[in-house]
């Protein structure tokens, strides 16, 4: 069934523990997703980047996800992961997403507070949550690329004071916190400052973010949602996933259709989404 951000956060507070968000960028990994949340019998979220966009547009990637939630077993939320442009935001409201991510973190805190408060409002009014971004990850959204190693990383972690009152001025449901995690995938183990989310998760009072979930220990998922993260992107690790299964499916050489290969790399990334969300349930 189909449910909001802020709804299908609550469940992973109540259980004291965090729900993945997986990117769906087709067919394959949408079902995916969906599949092993069902034979687990947890919430999930299936999301959609901005950046991805380029591969499937939200009209037709969104309408799946969204078919693809109303149909399912368990709640699932859909959401617009880092919406970088007020368009994508607002084409995403339209089309009938129930989570929003604005990601302004790369304007000055001001300006992150103007847009977010505006997106926020929007949102609401049509039903939907919002997440936003305070402090920076050291990597963009990719999906595809290595990750490198930012000179001081902690120079951009949140603040939890700010993070007080960018919340209370814009309204939002879940904030995105940066403590020393990256998207893509990491050439070393990341050091994570869990003591960044333990203050943001007082000071705010709302549930946090983890982004670049991909590559973490299952010791560091586990300190992040003892400290109050409650939901945890993860993406790269799955794609990797599928792409080596497709590998490996082309190199066997048994077949000439692409779906076998797609199929092998679907069965690949549901095993490998279903491992991430039995650790982010805390088993
Ligand atoms: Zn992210």
């Amino acid at each position: 069934m189909l449910v909001g951000l802020k709804e299908i956060l609550k469940i992973a507070e109540a259980d004291k523990n965090a729900v993945g968000m997986f990117n769906g960028t087709g067919f394959d990994s949408i079902r995916a997703v969906i599949e092993a949340a069902e034979e687990l019998n947890r919430p999930v979220i299936i999301g959609h980047a901005e950046v991805h966009n380029v591969y499937s547009d939200i009209s037709i990637v969104g309408a799946a996800m969204l078919a693809a939630a109303k149909a399912a077993k368990v709640p699932v939320c859909v959401h617009l992961d880092h919406g970088v442009t007020l368009e994508m935001c607002y084409r995403a409201l339209r089309i009938g997403f129930t989570g929003i991510m604005i990601d302004a973190s790369a304007l000055p805190y001001e300006e992150n507070l103007a847009v977010t408060r505006q997106v926020t409002e929007a949102a609401h009014a049509m039903g939907a949550d919002v997440e936003a971004e305070l402090g920076k990850l050291s990597t963009p959204e990719a999906g595809s690329t290595d990750c490198g190693s930012p000179t001081k990383p902690e120079d951009f972690y949140t603040d939890p004071d700010e993070a007080r009152e960018f919340c209370e001025k814009t309204g939002i449901d879940a904030l995105a916190v940066a403590f020393g995690t990256a998207h893509g995938f990491y050439k070393s183990q990341p050091k994570l400052d869990f003591s960044v989310v333990r203050n943001c998760a007082a000071s705010t009072g709302i549930p946090l973010v983890m982004h670049g979930g991909s590559g973490v220990s299952p010791d560091g998922f586990r300190q992040a949602i003892a400290a109050g993260i409650r939901k945890i992107n993860y993406y790269s690790y799955m794609s990797k996933a599928g792409y080596e299964a497709a590998a490996r499916c082309i190199a066997a050489g048994s077949t000439k259709y692409l779906h076998d290969v797609e199929f092998a790399a679907y069965q690949a990334m549901k095993e490998d989404a279903k491992q991430a969300i039995r650790m982010f349930s805390g088993e």
